[in-house]
Protein backbone atom coordinates (compact mmCIF):
# COMPACT_ATOMS: atom_id res chain seq x y z
CA UNK A 1 0.00 0.00 0.00
CA UNK A 2 1.56 3.20 -1.37
CA UNK A 3 2.16 5.91 1.73
CA UNK A 4 -0.53 8.56 2.12
CA UNK A 5 1.01 11.76 1.47
CA UNK A 6 0.47 14.90 3.99
CA UNK A 7 -0.11 17.41 1.34
CA UNK A 8 -0.51 21.06 2.31
CA UNK A 9 -2.63 23.11 0.10
CA UNK A 10 -3.33 26.78 -0.18
CA UNK A 11 -3.96 30.08 -2.75
CA UNK A 12 -2.73 33.63 -2.53
CA UNK A 13 -3.55 35.13 -5.62
CA UNK A 14 -3.62 38.75 -7.28
CA UNK A 15 -2.69 40.61 -10.38
CA UNK A 16 -1.23 43.75 -9.75
CA UNK A 17 -0.79 47.02 -11.94
CA UNK A 18 1.31 49.93 -10.83
CA UNK A 19 -0.19 52.23 -13.31
CA UNK A 20 -3.24 51.60 -11.33
CA UNK A 21 -3.64 53.91 -8.06
CA UNK A 22 -6.40 51.27 -6.42
CA UNK A 23 -5.21 50.24 -3.41
CA UNK A 24 -7.05 46.55 -2.38
CA UNK A 25 -7.43 45.59 0.83
CA UNK A 26 -8.76 42.65 2.57
CA UNK A 27 -12.45 42.98 1.96
CA UNK A 28 -11.53 42.71 -1.75
CA UNK A 29 -10.82 39.47 -1.72
CA UNK A 30 -13.50 38.56 0.42
CA UNK A 31 -15.82 39.61 -2.31
CA UNK A 32 -14.17 36.91 -4.72
CA UNK A 33 -13.14 34.15 -1.74
CA UNK A 34 -11.27 34.00 1.31
CA UNK A 35 -11.31 30.31 3.30
CA UNK A 36 -9.55 29.20 5.95
CA UNK A 37 -9.05 25.42 7.08
CA UNK A 38 -11.81 23.21 6.86
CA UNK A 39 -13.97 25.85 4.76
CA UNK A 40 -10.46 25.69 1.96
CA UNK A 41 -12.00 21.75 1.78
CA UNK A 42 -15.39 22.84 0.72
CA UNK A 43 -15.32 26.62 0.08
CA UNK A 44 -14.92 26.11 -3.74
CA UNK A 45 -16.04 22.70 -4.49
CA UNK A 46 -17.76 22.47 -8.48
CA UNK A 47 -16.16 25.71 -9.43
CA UNK A 48 -13.13 26.36 -11.58
CA UNK A 49 -10.58 27.05 -9.58
CA UNK A 50 -7.23 25.71 -9.08
CA UNK A 51 -7.97 24.15 -5.26
CA UNK A 52 -10.87 22.67 -6.77
CA UNK A 53 -8.48 20.70 -9.04
CA UNK A 54 -5.91 19.97 -6.80
CA UNK A 55 -8.59 18.90 -3.98
CA UNK A 56 -10.05 16.28 -6.16
CA UNK A 57 -6.34 14.82 -7.23
CA UNK A 58 -5.54 15.08 -3.18
CA UNK A 59 -8.18 13.15 -2.78
CA UNK A 60 -8.07 10.57 -5.03
CA UNK A 61 -5.15 9.35 -4.27
CA UNK A 62 -6.23 9.42 -0.62
CA UNK A 63 -3.62 11.90 0.40
CA UNK A 64 -4.01 13.79 4.06
CA UNK A 65 -4.34 17.20 3.39
CA UNK A 66 -3.59 19.90 5.60
CA UNK A 67 -5.73 22.97 4.14
CA UNK A 68 -4.38 26.41 4.79
CA UNK A 69 -6.08 29.52 3.08
CA UNK A 70 -7.26 30.30 -0.10
CA UNK A 71 -8.16 33.90 -1.62
CA UNK A 72 -8.26 35.50 -4.20
CA UNK A 73 -8.46 39.16 -4.61
CA UNK A 74 -8.47 39.86 -8.40
CA UNK A 75 -6.87 42.79 -9.65
CA UNK A 76 -5.89 46.07 -8.93
CA UNK A 77 -2.80 48.46 -7.92
CA UNK A 78 -1.04 47.27 -5.06
CA UNK A 79 -2.34 45.18 -1.94
CA UNK A 80 -2.40 47.08 1.05
CA UNK A 81 0.44 46.08 3.02
CA UNK A 82 -1.20 45.27 6.46
CA UNK A 83 -3.62 43.12 4.46
CA UNK A 84 -0.15 40.85 2.81
CA UNK A 85 0.99 40.61 6.04
CA UNK A 86 -2.15 39.42 7.45
CA UNK A 87 -2.44 36.71 4.44
CA UNK A 88 1.02 35.69 4.89
CA UNK A 89 0.84 35.31 8.58
CA UNK A 90 -1.94 33.22 8.22
CA UNK A 91 -0.41 31.05 5.76
CA UNK A 92 2.49 30.49 8.05
CA UNK A 93 0.65 29.97 11.19
CA UNK A 94 -1.05 27.33 9.95
CA UNK A 95 1.71 25.24 8.02
CA UNK A 96 3.45 25.62 11.42
CA UNK A 97 0.92 24.17 13.15
CA UNK A 98 0.55 21.40 10.83
CA UNK A 99 4.41 20.20 10.45
CA UNK A 100 5.82 18.00 8.95
CA UNK A 101 4.03 18.08 5.72
CA UNK A 102 5.57 15.58 3.02
CA UNK A 103 4.83 18.60 0.51
CA UNK A 104 3.32 22.02 -0.69
CA UNK A 105 0.78 23.18 -3.19
CA UNK A 106 0.14 26.95 -3.12
CA UNK A 107 -1.77 27.85 -6.41
CA UNK A 108 -0.54 31.66 -6.79
CA UNK A 109 -0.50 34.25 -9.52
CA UNK A 110 2.92 35.43 -9.73
CA UNK A 111 2.19 39.20 -10.57
CA UNK A 112 0.92 40.00 -6.57
CA UNK A 113 2.61 43.42 -5.27
CA UNK A 114 1.60 44.99 -2.16
CA UNK A 115 2.83 47.94 -0.73
CA UNK A 116 6.55 48.51 -0.65
CA UNK A 117 6.64 44.80 -1.63
CA UNK A 118 7.81 44.29 -5.79
CA UNK A 119 7.70 40.12 -5.09
CA UNK A 120 5.41 38.82 -3.07
CA UNK A 121 5.20 35.12 -4.27
CA UNK A 122 8.97 35.61 -3.57
CA UNK A 123 8.32 36.68 -0.30
CA UNK A 124 6.06 33.69 0.65
CA UNK A 125 8.21 30.89 -1.00
CA UNK A 126 10.90 32.36 1.04
CA UNK A 127 9.36 32.56 4.30
CA UNK A 128 7.46 28.87 3.30
CA UNK A 129 10.84 27.70 2.48
CA UNK A 130 12.47 28.45 5.75
CA UNK A 131 9.72 26.81 7.87
CA UNK A 132 10.30 23.30 6.03
CA UNK A 133 13.44 23.23 4.89
CA UNK A 134 14.82 22.39 1.90
CA UNK A 135 13.92 18.46 1.39
CA UNK A 136 10.24 19.28 1.32
CA UNK A 137 8.97 19.72 -2.53
CA UNK A 138 7.08 23.00 -2.96
CA UNK A 139 5.02 22.87 -6.24
CA UNK A 140 3.36 26.19 -7.62
CA UNK A 141 0.98 27.04 -10.16
CA UNK A 142 1.11 30.62 -11.46
CA UNK A 143 -1.50 32.75 -14.06
CA UNK A 144 0.01 33.00 -17.45
CA UNK A 145 0.38 36.77 -16.91
CA UNK A 146 2.91 35.96 -13.97
CA UNK A 147 6.24 37.79 -13.34
CA UNK A 148 8.98 35.07 -12.97
CA UNK A 149 11.46 36.17 -10.49
CA UNK A 150 14.91 34.57 -9.37
CA UNK A 151 13.39 33.79 -6.17
CA UNK A 152 10.15 32.15 -7.28
CA UNK A 153 12.45 29.21 -9.46
CA UNK A 154 15.06 28.91 -6.49
CA UNK A 155 12.73 28.55 -3.67
CA UNK A 156 9.50 26.33 -5.81
CA UNK A 157 10.68 22.68 -6.89
CA UNK A 158 7.71 22.90 -9.73
CA UNK A 159 6.12 25.59 -11.28
CA UNK A 160 3.50 25.66 -13.84
CA UNK A 161 1.50 28.32 -15.50
CA UNK A 162 -2.03 27.83 -17.40
CA UNK A 163 -2.11 26.97 -20.56
CA UNK A 164 -5.08 28.78 -22.11
CA UNK A 165 -5.84 32.59 -22.70
CA UNK A 166 -8.32 33.19 -21.74
CA UNK A 167 -7.80 31.53 -19.05
CA UNK A 168 -10.22 28.34 -18.72
CA UNK A 169 -8.36 25.93 -17.53
CA UNK A 170 -7.52 26.98 -14.10
CA UNK A 171 -8.48 23.54 -12.29
CA UNK A 172 -6.82 21.51 -14.74
CA UNK A 173 -3.46 23.51 -13.79
CA UNK A 174 -4.37 22.82 -10.01
CA UNK A 175 -4.52 19.34 -11.04
CA UNK A 176 -1.20 19.09 -13.30
CA UNK A 177 1.28 20.98 -10.08
CA UNK A 178 -0.16 18.59 -7.68
CA UNK A 179 0.44 15.45 -10.43
CA UNK A 180 3.88 16.69 -10.59
CA UNK A 181 3.85 17.50 -6.82
CA UNK A 182 2.96 13.39 -5.91
CA UNK A 183 5.08 12.04 -8.82
CA UNK A 184 7.73 13.87 -6.83
CA UNK A 185 6.56 12.40 -3.29
CA UNK A 186 6.53 8.70 -4.97
CA UNK A 187 9.88 8.73 -6.47
CA UNK A 188 8.54 8.60 -10.06
CA UNK A 189 10.68 11.75 -11.43
CA UNK A 190 13.00 14.21 -9.58
CA UNK A 191 11.95 17.72 -10.67
CA UNK A 192 14.79 20.09 -12.24
CA UNK A 193 13.61 23.72 -13.20
CA UNK A 194 15.25 25.80 -15.74
CA UNK A 195 13.67 29.23 -16.93
CA UNK A 196 14.59 31.83 -19.69
CA UNK A 197 13.73 35.18 -19.98
CA UNK A 198 13.24 37.16 -23.39
CA UNK A 199 12.95 41.34 -23.15
CA UNK A 200 9.81 41.54 -24.59
CA UNK A 201 6.24 42.99 -23.50
CA UNK A 202 2.99 41.28 -25.30
CA UNK A 203 -0.30 43.05 -25.63
CA UNK A 204 -2.88 40.89 -24.14
CA UNK A 205 -5.16 41.05 -27.62
CA UNK A 206 -3.05 38.46 -29.21
CA UNK A 207 -2.34 36.09 -26.84
CA UNK A 208 -5.47 33.73 -27.63
CA UNK A 209 -4.14 30.02 -27.21
CA UNK A 210 -6.78 28.94 -29.10
CA UNK A 211 -7.17 29.62 -33.20
CA UNK A 212 -4.68 30.57 -35.42
CA UNK A 213 -2.67 33.19 -33.50
CA UNK A 214 1.24 33.51 -32.22
CA UNK A 215 0.16 31.83 -28.98
CA UNK A 216 -1.85 29.16 -30.46
CA UNK A 217 1.95 28.12 -31.86
CA UNK A 218 3.21 28.73 -28.47
CA UNK A 219 0.74 26.48 -26.95
CA UNK A 220 1.41 23.04 -29.52
CA UNK A 221 5.13 23.84 -29.07
CA UNK A 222 4.74 23.33 -25.14
CA UNK A 223 2.68 20.69 -25.58
CA UNK A 224 4.82 18.90 -28.03
CA UNK A 225 8.35 18.74 -25.49
CA UNK A 226 5.39 17.58 -23.13
CA UNK A 227 4.28 14.90 -24.75
CA UNK A 228 7.00 13.63 -26.01
CA UNK A 229 8.65 13.44 -22.50
CA UNK A 230 11.37 16.23 -23.19
CA UNK A 231 9.94 17.99 -20.19
CA UNK A 232 7.05 17.50 -17.54
CA UNK A 233 5.86 20.75 -18.04
CA UNK A 234 6.90 23.50 -20.08
CA UNK A 235 4.77 26.90 -19.17
CA UNK A 236 5.24 30.61 -20.97
CA UNK A 237 4.53 33.26 -19.04
CA UNK A 238 3.68 36.42 -21.01
CA UNK A 239 3.69 38.32 -18.04
CA UNK A 240 0.85 41.68 -17.04
CA UNK A 241 2.56 44.09 -19.06
CA UNK A 242 1.21 47.28 -16.49
CA UNK A 243 4.05 46.87 -13.84
CA UNK A 244 6.92 48.71 -14.51
CA UNK A 245 9.22 46.76 -12.90
CA UNK A 246 12.62 46.00 -13.25
CA UNK A 247 14.01 42.59 -15.06
CA UNK A 248 9.92 42.00 -16.77
CA UNK A 249 9.44 40.13 -19.92
CA UNK A 250 8.23 36.89 -21.65
CA UNK A 251 9.54 34.09 -19.83
CA UNK A 252 9.82 30.22 -19.99
CA UNK A 253 9.88 28.16 -17.15
CA UNK A 254 10.45 24.38 -18.02
CA UNK A 255 10.80 21.28 -15.56
CA UNK A 256 12.48 17.85 -16.54
CA UNK A 257 12.82 14.62 -15.06
CA UNK A 258 16.27 15.57 -13.88
CA UNK A 259 18.12 17.09 -16.81
CA UNK A 260 18.87 20.35 -16.29
CA UNK A 261 20.87 20.75 -19.46
CA UNK A 262 17.41 19.89 -21.48
CA UNK A 263 15.59 22.45 -19.21
CA UNK A 264 17.34 25.01 -20.12
CA UNK A 265 17.54 24.53 -23.55
CA UNK A 266 13.89 24.03 -24.31
CA UNK A 267 13.40 27.26 -22.01
CA UNK A 268 15.53 28.70 -23.93
CA UNK A 269 14.42 28.02 -27.66
CA UNK A 270 10.79 29.03 -26.80
CA UNK A 271 12.28 32.32 -25.45
CA UNK A 272 13.95 33.19 -28.78
CA UNK A 273 10.53 31.87 -30.77
CA UNK A 274 8.54 34.49 -28.98
CA UNK A 275 11.32 36.83 -29.53
CA UNK A 276 11.08 36.47 -32.92
CA UNK A 277 7.28 36.51 -33.34
CA UNK A 278 6.95 39.78 -31.25
CA UNK A 279 6.09 42.24 -34.53
CA UNK A 280 3.08 39.47 -34.88
CA UNK A 281 1.57 40.64 -31.02
CA UNK A 282 0.36 44.07 -32.67
CA UNK A 283 -2.85 45.01 -31.87
CA UNK A 284 -4.74 47.64 -33.80
CA UNK A 285 -6.76 50.11 -32.62
CA UNK A 286 -9.14 52.47 -33.42
CA UNK A 287 -10.52 55.76 -31.52
CA UNK A 288 -14.38 55.15 -30.60
CA UNK A 289 -16.26 57.64 -32.97
CA UNK A 290 -14.90 55.49 -36.52
CA UNK A 291 -15.37 52.56 -34.71
CA UNK A 292 -19.10 53.40 -33.82
CA UNK A 293 -19.71 55.12 -37.33
CA UNK A 294 -18.22 52.32 -39.21
CA UNK A 295 -20.17 49.71 -37.62
CA UNK A 296 -23.37 51.68 -37.99
CA UNK A 297 -22.60 52.32 -41.77
CA UNK A 298 -21.49 48.39 -42.15
CA UNK A 299 -23.45 46.04 -39.65
CA UNK A 300 -26.25 44.36 -38.32
CA UNK A 301 -26.50 42.80 -34.61
CA UNK A 302 -24.70 42.83 -31.83
CA UNK A 303 -21.08 44.83 -32.54
CA UNK A 304 -18.75 44.27 -29.56
CA UNK A 305 -16.68 48.12 -28.50
CA UNK A 306 -13.72 46.68 -26.34
CA UNK A 307 -12.48 49.69 -24.03
CA UNK A 308 -9.38 47.37 -22.63
CA UNK A 309 -7.46 49.97 -21.14
CA UNK A 310 -10.04 50.52 -18.52
CA UNK A 311 -9.59 46.61 -17.69
CA UNK A 312 -10.55 45.48 -14.28
CA UNK A 313 -9.01 41.82 -14.68
CA UNK A 314 -5.94 43.85 -15.86
CA UNK A 315 -6.22 46.23 -12.86
CA UNK A 316 -7.66 49.16 -13.97
CA UNK A 317 -10.77 50.97 -11.83
CA UNK A 318 -13.21 50.45 -14.32
CA UNK A 319 -14.36 53.99 -13.90
CA UNK A 320 -13.79 55.13 -17.68
CA UNK A 321 -16.69 56.91 -19.16
CA UNK A 322 -14.50 57.23 -22.21
CA UNK A 323 -16.81 55.04 -24.07
CA UNK A 324 -20.12 56.64 -22.94
CA UNK A 325 -19.59 59.95 -24.04
CA UNK A 326 -18.57 58.79 -27.50
CA UNK A 327 -21.59 56.52 -27.42
CA UNK A 328 -23.73 59.73 -26.58
CA UNK A 329 -22.04 61.30 -29.17
CA UNK A 330 -22.60 59.20 -32.50
CA UNK A 331 -25.12 56.60 -31.06
CA UNK A 332 -27.39 58.11 -28.23
CA UNK A 333 -30.38 56.62 -29.79
CA UNK A 334 -28.98 52.88 -30.74
CA UNK A 335 -29.49 50.48 -28.25
CA UNK A 336 -26.08 50.20 -25.72
CA UNK A 337 -25.16 49.16 -22.76
CA UNK A 338 -21.76 49.71 -20.76
CA UNK A 339 -20.66 49.21 -17.30
CA UNK A 340 -19.17 51.87 -15.36
CA UNK A 341 -18.09 51.69 -11.56
CA UNK A 342 -19.16 54.73 -9.54
CA UNK A 343 -20.25 53.98 -5.91
CA UNK A 344 -21.47 57.73 -5.02
CA UNK A 345 -23.90 57.19 -8.73
CA UNK A 346 -25.45 54.53 -7.51
CA UNK A 347 -25.94 56.05 -4.19
CA UNK A 348 -27.74 58.47 -5.94
CA UNK A 349 -30.01 56.28 -7.87
CA UNK A 350 -30.64 54.23 -4.43
CA UNK A 351 -31.88 57.91 -3.02
CA UNK A 352 -33.92 58.91 -6.32
CA UNK A 353 -35.37 55.32 -6.45
CA UNK A 354 -36.59 53.19 -9.33
CA UNK A 355 -38.50 55.56 -12.22
CA UNK A 356 -37.08 58.71 -11.08
CA UNK A 357 -34.92 61.10 -13.23
CA UNK A 358 -31.52 62.36 -11.95
CA UNK A 359 -28.62 64.48 -13.25
CA UNK A 360 -25.52 62.49 -12.47
CA UNK A 361 -21.60 62.56 -13.37
CA UNK A 362 -20.76 59.37 -14.29
CA UNK A 363 -17.48 57.71 -14.10
CA UNK A 364 -13.15 59.09 -13.91
CA UNK A 365 -13.46 59.56 -10.64
CA UNK A 366 -11.66 56.44 -8.84
CA UNK A 367 -8.98 57.33 -11.40
CA UNK A 368 -8.90 60.69 -12.70
CA UNK A 369 -6.42 60.99 -14.33
CA UNK A 370 -7.70 59.23 -18.07
CA UNK A 371 -10.69 61.95 -18.21
CA UNK A 372 -13.84 63.78 -16.69
CA UNK A 373 -17.19 62.75 -15.48
CA UNK A 374 -19.88 62.76 -18.04
CA UNK A 375 -22.68 64.37 -16.91
CA UNK A 376 -26.20 62.76 -18.10
CA UNK A 377 -29.77 63.13 -17.48
CA UNK A 378 -30.72 59.86 -16.79
CA UNK A 379 -33.81 57.41 -15.28
CA UNK A 380 -33.58 55.29 -12.89
CA UNK A 381 -34.30 51.52 -14.23
CA UNK A 382 -33.29 49.13 -11.44
CA UNK A 383 -31.48 48.45 -8.41
CA UNK A 384 -30.05 45.68 -7.30
CA UNK A 385 -27.20 43.53 -5.06
CA UNK A 386 -24.90 43.57 -7.76
CA UNK A 387 -25.07 39.66 -6.84
CA UNK A 388 -23.92 37.20 -10.04
CA UNK A 389 -22.11 33.78 -10.80
CA UNK A 390 -19.49 33.35 -13.24
CA UNK A 391 -20.58 30.87 -16.42
CA UNK A 392 -16.73 29.84 -16.94
CA UNK A 393 -13.43 31.17 -16.90
CA UNK A 394 -10.72 30.75 -13.89
CA UNK A 395 -13.60 32.26 -11.61
CA UNK A 396 -16.32 29.39 -13.16
CA UNK A 397 -19.05 28.38 -10.41
CA UNK A 398 -17.75 31.12 -8.16
CA UNK A 399 -20.50 33.96 -6.60
CA UNK A 400 -19.33 37.29 -6.65
CA UNK A 401 -20.64 41.00 -6.16
CA UNK A 402 -20.18 43.91 -8.20
CA UNK A 403 -21.85 45.60 -4.57
CA UNK A 404 -24.92 47.24 -4.97
CA UNK A 405 -25.84 48.50 -8.52
CA UNK A 406 -27.88 50.51 -10.65
CA UNK A 407 -29.15 50.46 -14.10
CA UNK A 408 -29.79 53.52 -15.60
CA UNK A 409 -31.21 54.54 -19.39
CA UNK A 410 -29.94 57.42 -21.05
CA UNK A 411 -31.23 57.55 -24.11
CA UNK A 412 -31.38 53.92 -25.35
CA UNK A 413 -28.03 53.59 -23.56
CA UNK A 414 -28.52 51.47 -20.32
CA UNK A 415 -25.24 52.41 -18.22
CA UNK A 416 -24.62 49.47 -15.85
CA UNK A 417 -23.27 51.72 -12.87
CA UNK A 418 -21.48 49.46 -9.99
CA UNK A 419 -19.89 49.87 -6.16
CA UNK A 420 -17.66 47.60 -6.53
CA UNK A 421 -15.27 46.31 -9.61
CA UNK A 422 -15.83 42.52 -10.95
CA UNK A 423 -13.44 40.97 -13.06
CA UNK A 424 -14.92 40.16 -16.40
CA UNK A 425 -15.45 36.77 -18.01
CA UNK A 426 -18.42 36.94 -20.48
CA UNK A 427 -22.09 38.86 -20.14
CA UNK A 428 -22.87 37.59 -16.58
CA UNK A 429 -22.67 41.28 -15.03
CA UNK A 430 -25.11 42.59 -17.45
CA UNK A 431 -27.40 39.45 -17.76
CA UNK A 432 -27.39 39.87 -13.65
CA UNK A 433 -28.80 43.46 -14.02
CA UNK A 434 -31.49 42.28 -16.60
CA UNK A 435 -29.46 43.55 -19.63
CA UNK A 436 -29.52 41.21 -22.70
CA UNK A 437 -26.41 41.57 -25.19
CA UNK A 438 -29.02 39.93 -27.78
CA UNK A 439 -31.39 43.02 -27.79
CA UNK A 440 -28.25 45.62 -28.38
CA UNK A 441 -26.77 47.18 -30.95
CA UNK A 442 -22.86 48.35 -28.90
CA UNK A 443 -21.76 46.37 -26.05
CA UNK A 444 -18.91 48.18 -24.55
CA UNK A 445 -16.93 44.94 -22.90
CA UNK A 446 -13.81 46.44 -20.46
CA UNK A 447 -11.59 43.23 -21.12
CA UNK A 448 -8.76 42.57 -23.57
CA UNK A 449 -9.22 39.21 -25.00
CA UNK A 450 -12.20 37.21 -23.02
CA UNK A 451 -15.04 38.91 -24.83
CA UNK A 452 -13.22 37.08 -28.01
CA UNK A 453 -14.68 34.22 -27.01
CA UNK A 454 -18.06 35.50 -24.99
CA UNK A 455 -19.07 37.23 -28.09
CA UNK A 456 -17.32 34.96 -30.66
CA UNK A 457 -18.51 35.47 -34.27
CA UNK A 458 -19.73 39.42 -33.46
CA UNK A 459 -17.31 42.12 -34.61
CA UNK A 460 -15.57 43.61 -32.30
CA UNK A 461 -13.24 46.86 -32.28
CA UNK A 462 -10.91 47.69 -30.15
CA UNK A 463 -10.74 51.32 -28.92
CA UNK A 464 -7.74 53.35 -28.29
CA UNK A 465 -8.73 55.12 -25.70
CA UNK A 466 -6.18 55.76 -22.34
CA UNK A 467 -6.30 54.23 -19.33
CA UNK A 468 -3.92 51.89 -16.93
CA UNK A 469 -4.42 48.71 -19.02
CA UNK A 470 -3.54 50.58 -22.67
CA UNK A 471 -2.73 47.97 -25.11
CA UNK A 472 -0.25 50.65 -26.65
CA UNK A 473 3.24 49.12 -24.33
CA UNK A 474 4.88 51.28 -26.22
CA UNK A 475 3.58 54.59 -25.25
CA UNK A 476 3.52 53.86 -21.22
CA UNK A 477 5.58 56.26 -19.40
CA UNK A 478 8.52 53.66 -17.50
CA UNK A 479 10.57 54.46 -15.23
CA UNK A 480 11.47 51.42 -13.68
CA UNK A 481 11.54 48.98 -16.44
CA UNK A 482 15.01 47.53 -17.33
CA UNK A 483 15.76 48.87 -20.81
CA UNK A 484 16.09 47.85 -23.94
CA UNK A 485 13.02 45.85 -23.57
CA UNK A 486 10.29 45.88 -26.72
CA UNK A 487 8.25 47.39 -27.26
CA UNK A 488 9.62 50.46 -25.32
CA UNK A 489 12.65 49.74 -27.22
CA UNK A 490 12.58 48.57 -31.06
CA UNK A 491 15.92 48.38 -32.43
CA UNK A 492 18.57 46.08 -30.44
CA UNK A 493 19.97 42.91 -29.72
CA UNK A 494 18.15 40.72 -27.19
CA UNK A 495 19.44 39.34 -24.09
CA UNK A 496 18.27 36.41 -22.73
CA UNK A 497 18.42 35.89 -19.17
CA UNK A 498 18.01 32.46 -17.69
CA UNK A 499 16.53 32.26 -14.28
ZN1 LIG B 1 -3.81 36.13 -16.70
Amino acid sequence: MPKRHRIAVGALLFEGNTLSPVVSDIADFANRYLLRDGEVLTGLAATNTEIAGALELLRLREANIVPLIATNGGSGGRVAAAAYAQFKDEMLTRLLGALPVDGIYLALHGAFIAQGLDDVEGDLLAAVRMLVGPAVPISVSLDLHAHITPAMTRLADVIVGYQHYPHDDTYETGRRACGLLLGTLDGRFKPVMRACRAPLLLPAQKQRTKGTGPMAEAFARARAVEVTGAALAASYFCVQPWLDLPDLGFTVVVVTDDDGDGAGWIARDMAEWAWNRRRDFAVPTVVPAIAIRHALANSDGLVVLADPSDCVGGGASGDSAIALQALLDHAGDVPSAIQIVDPSAVRQAEIAGIGAQIAVGLGNKLDPAYGAPVHVEATVRRLFDGRFTYAGGLMGGVTASMGPSAVLAIGAIQALVTSAAAYEYGAEQFLAAGIDPAALKFIVVKNPMNFQQAFAGAPSFVLSTPGPTTPDLARIPWQRLSRPCYPADEDFVPNFVAL
